[in-house]
């Protein structure tokens, strides 16, 4: 470790309690990178772990006064990079400010520290007869100041939105130190600019997240569950039009052929694989309406063309597809080397963007396996390929470039719900306009000019990322 390197980690162990900061490079290997693959990662020069806001703030006096980066950091679950080291940054693991502060029913929100897992949240409302709709696939192991920094998505979303909307409050630290609180605890409000929609999404780069104010709503009923298969995606893709005009489904997902083998392959469950796409969609209105509402949605998918559609009786068989949803990536991710896409578009415009899939594929000469959160408009194409095949690899990743440029064509976007991060920073230059890119630049000046938070993450790449000095 250099003199200056030795400085830093002096004044962040004064700062921190006994066992918060860590140096061992055999240990920092862990907390260098995220899920994605294909994204770069840096080598850090220190981890810490602070349990307070307090602690927060001093990291990040240490820090600015240093100009050292800092890449804040929850589970590490991302898909795109965003929580990726640079060389010689401080990475603020969050995981330990893992408190559930308060449960307000009457009011409709929780008060929860940034590194509390998403699921622990949910049950914790479930206590109380309230939910937390936010529900990642990743929902197990996945934090909630993680997803409010890449507004995760996630199976609910259809219905009750992204992390965004269930966002009432937010701490937050500020490059320099200093904490702000936006937000409200009211339910309505609208004074002053929307802070809290700037800082959600963010992805680490405008401040950290320190406590979150969440809102909850009344548990819904156990769902009402239809499920539709499919002989051809692009049939598929017009039920989800047609689905979503007529019904305000709780859930909407979909899975190809490939998937569905592939899940199948993982753990044997029965499942249809000679279908070309299974639908799946749930209904929480209560008793008799839920059934309608499963009702029009298989109308809607026999319409579309759907070779069989049911509603399904079993709750257990319904647990079991929306497993195989779940299970859907980590099915796809044992086939190969893989690259996770993550666009959306219109849902008007989902069938021609799954015949594009399916074109790219065949073009570039790799299997793509897609899934998704359709009601959205949200698919995760899939690239797998061969390990050890730097062929394979090369028009995989022509292929994934192929994918967000078939999105934009679409009038969709790079990201539904992983966050640019380090992955999709190129091709968002293609998606924002120049002046959406300067006023990127200009709201990064005014919250952190010096740059130290998580550089050469989620802002469109048009200059090289700026250098940094090493602590
Ligand atoms: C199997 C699997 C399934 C997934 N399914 C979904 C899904 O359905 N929907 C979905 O949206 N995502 C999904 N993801 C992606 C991932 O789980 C989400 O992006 C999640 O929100 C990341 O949370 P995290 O705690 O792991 O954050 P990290 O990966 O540690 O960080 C993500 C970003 O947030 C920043 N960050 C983290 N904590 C803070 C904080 N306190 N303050 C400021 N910035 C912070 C980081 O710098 C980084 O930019 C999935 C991932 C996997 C591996």
């Amino acid at each position: 470790m250099r003199a200056n390197e030795d400085t830093l980690v002096r004044e962040l162990d004064a700062a921190l309690p006994d066992g918060a900061v860590m140096t061992d490079p055999d240990l920092l290997v862990s907390y260098r990178h995220d899920q994605a693959t294909g994204a770069n990662a840096g080598q850090p020069a220190v981890a810490v772990f602070p349990r307070t806001t307090e602690q927060v703030q001093a990291v990040m006096r240490a820090a600015h006064s240093r100009h050292v980066p800092v890449v804040p950091r929850g589970a590490g679950s991302g898909l795109s990079g965003g929580a990726n080291a640079s060389d010689g940054c401080i990475v603020l693991c969050l995981e330990r400010m893992d408190a559930v502060h308060e449960i307000r029913p009457a009011d409709g929100y929780a008060v929860a520290e940034p590194g509390v897992i998403n699921q622990r949240l949910r049950d914790d409302a479930r206590a109380h007869g309230l939910l937390y709709a936010p529900d990642p696939a990743s929902r197990d192991w996945c934090t909630v100041g993680g997803n409010i920094a890449t507004n995760a998505g996630g199976l609910c979303c259809v219905k009750y939105g992204s992390t965004r909307d269930a966002v009432l409050g937010l701490e937050i630290v500020l490059a320099d130190g200093r904490v702000t609180r936006v937000g409200r605890r009211t339910i309505k409000g609208v004074a002053g600019y929307d802070l809290i929609g700037l800082f959600v999404g963010s992805e680490g780069t405008l401040g950290v997240v320190t406590e979150a104010r969440l809102r909850l709503r009344p548990l819904p009923p156990p769902p009402t569950t239809a499920v539709a298969l499919f002989g051809d995606l692009v049939s598929a893709g017009r039920a989800v039009e047609k689905i979503m005009v007529v019904a305000t489904p709780s859930l909407l997902e979909l899975m190809d052929a490939t998937t569905l083998a592939a899940v199948e392959h993982f753990q044997p469950m029965g499942l249809d694989t000679s279908a070309a796409a299974l639908l799946i969609a749930q209904s929480d209105l209560p008793g008799r309406a839920g059934e309608v509402e499963a009702d029009s949605i298989l109308a809607a998918c026999d319409a579309a063309g759907a070779t069989e559609s049911y509603r399904s009786e079993d709750a257990e068989q319904a647990d079991m597809l929306l497993g195989a949803r779940r299970l859907a990536f980590p099915a796809l991710e044992r086939l190969g080397a893989w690259l996770l896409d993550d666009i959306a578009v219109p849902r008007s415009r989902i069938a021609e963007t799954i015949l594009g899939i399916e074109r790219i594929a065949a073009e570039r000469d790799v299997i793509i396996g897609t899934f998704g959160h359709a009601g959205d408009g949200n698919l995760h194409p899939t690239i797998v390929y061969p390990h050890d095949d730097p062929d394979a690899a090369r028009r995989a990743l022509a292929a994934f470039d192929d994918l967000l440029h078939l999105a934009l064509k679409a009038g969709g976007t790079v990201t539904g719900e992983h966050g640019v991060g380090v992955l999709k920073r190129r091709i968002l230059a293609e998606e924002l306009d120049p002046v959406a890119q300067s006023l990127h630049d200009a709201v990064k000046h005014a919250l952190d000019p010096a740059e130290i938070l998580n550089p050469g993450k989620a802002l469109p790449l048009r200059k090289p990322p700026a250098t940094h000095k090493n602590p």
